[in-house]
């Protein structure tokens, strides 16, 4: 099965005339920093079906990088495409906004949680959630953690923490990956902690220092950012008894887990409920642009005095509104085989991952939920972000970079996002060409090897 097939070099001809011309118009021909970082060159996809994609020049891809994550749907789903064709319903943009159904639809799948507010993007509801924990608490400083991301916002993206077991404050400092110039000056110092995930000592030590300044502590349950690590044992629900004991807010940003691991998302799935979570990406079905918060209304009631500000011109547009109805829709059918068939075939696409490492003898681990999983390239799992170290990310970039030029894209920072319709036809086209993206690797890593860095 382990054929060397002989794709195309993914960039040519068309595409990179249309990256030069892009070039003209848009800085380093791109809308997201991100996507330069690791991938190289844009591809240009003209036309997507299920779980694959096709580039300008006709190339084919299987796409377990679904939009960051976003598309869950699988491209061109007939089912939520129907939304397109009744312009009447969401043209009237503010007569019939469709909010209520959608807001309906969301919350019943998350016990305890009988308010939603929607936004446009995972960053912006992000940002109005920690207003709104600041307003409830009257407090003012938050709790995150290291290789949680929370949006490319100044007060939640990067910095260091010099001595991660302490409370010191948190730096700028340019060698961090998420360093950005223009900074509002001491945002991050004056704004939050900064703390090592998965550590309870650490945590009750900061808040013991701080409770009266500490609104809230934000972070993804299942740390996908930082590579796929889960809570410790008992570690969230030690969480939850600090956050209740001193008056913060604990938040879940469900940006990517809030659907993919399950309609209830990751908090049902661990059984530890937060005080808000956030959703984005798949909620909108990966095409149109939404996001949400949701809370309980004691909590959500801030905005009835109208002194907590939360507002934006699309927030709940129609169309949006429409397509979250639709996205429930389709999970929802069937709900408990959909999601158990995906992880099935997903557990079975990362054990071919694994065995065709093994062949070509790279050491390989995948880890994390099975629709959301990320891949190492390690000898063993990781249990913290912090041993994510350069290495680590220099060899998950080469692998990521090869598997791409044979045809197979996965996301930033490793990981692979499957999607509903995800087939035993993608599955071989995966073990195709994984085999020689896995050799190319070797061969590449083999060389830093010689060289002197690595
Ligand atoms: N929160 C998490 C956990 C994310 O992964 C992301 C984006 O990747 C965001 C928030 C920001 O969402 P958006 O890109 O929609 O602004």
């Amino acid at each position: 099965m382990n054929v060397v097939i002989d794709v195309k070099p993914y960039y040519q001809g068309k595409s990179i005339a249309y990256c030069n011309r892009s070039l003209n118009t848009i800085p380093g021909g791109y809308h997201s920093n991100f996507r330069k970082k690791e991938s190289g060159p844009p591809i240009y996809f003209v036309r997507g079906k299920k779980g694959r994609l096709w580039d300008m020049d006709g190339n084919e891809y299987l796409d377990l990088y679904a939009k960051s994550g976003a598309m869950f749907l699988g491209h061109s789903n007939p089912q939520y495409k129907k939304i397109f064709f009744q312009p009447e319903t969401f043209m009237a943009a503010d007569y019939v906004s469709h909010s209520v159904k959608a807001a309906e639809t969301v919350l019943k799948h998350f016990d305890g949680f009988d308010m939603i507010r929607f936004c446009l993007s995972g960053n912006e509801a992000v940002q109005n959630v920690l207003r709104l924990a600041r307003a409830y608490t009257g407090k003012n400083k938050f709790i995150r953690f290291q290789g949680h991301f929370h949006g490319t916002a100044d007060n939640v993206l990067g910095g260091i923490t010099k001595d991660s077991c302490s409370y010191t404050p948190v730096s700028d400092e340019e060698n961090d990956i998420f360093y950005t110039k223009g900074r509002a000056e001491g945002i991050l110092q004056n704004q939050s902690f900064l703390l090592p995930w998965n550590d309870i000592c650490v945590l009750k030590k900061v808040v013991e220092k701080y409770k009266n300044e500490i609104a809230a502590v934000i972070m993804e349950p299942i740390n996908l950012n930082g590579g796929g690590i889960m809570p410790r044992k008992d570690y969230l629900q030690q969480v939850r008894e600090i956050c209740s004991k001193n008056h913060i807010l604990l938040i879940f940003d469900e940006v990517i887990t809030g659907i993919r691991m399950g309609l209830g998302g990751a908090q049902k799935e661990l059984g530890i409920r937060p005080d808000i979570i956030i959703l984005g990406k798949a909620l909108g079905g990966g095409y149109l642009p939404v996001s949400a918060f949701i809370a309980p209304h004691k909590i959500m009631d801030e905005y009835k005095t109208y002194r907590v500000v939360h507002g934006g011109t699309f927030n709940a547009y129609p169309l949006s509104m429409l397509a979250i109805t639709a996205v429930y829709d389709i999970l929802e059918h069937d709900e408990k085989n959909t999601f158990h068939k995906l992880q099935k075939k997903s557990t079975e696409l990362h054990k071919i991952f694994i065995e065709l490492s093994k062949k070509v003898g790279l050491p390989l681990v995948i880890q994390g939920p099975a629709t959301c999983s990320s891949y190492h390239v390690s000898e063993k799992e990781l249990t913290s972000y912090e041993e994510m170290d350069q290495k680590i990310k220099t060899k998950n970039a080469v692998l990521k970079n090869c598997l791409q030029k044979y045809g197979i894209l996965t996301a930033y920072t490793s990981r692979i996002y499957t999607n509903i319709t995800l087939s035993d036809c993608d599955i071989d086209f995966f073990e195709k060409r994984a085999y020689a993206a896995l050799k190319d690797t070797e061969i590449i890593l083999e060389r830093l090897k010689r060289g002197k860095d690595f």
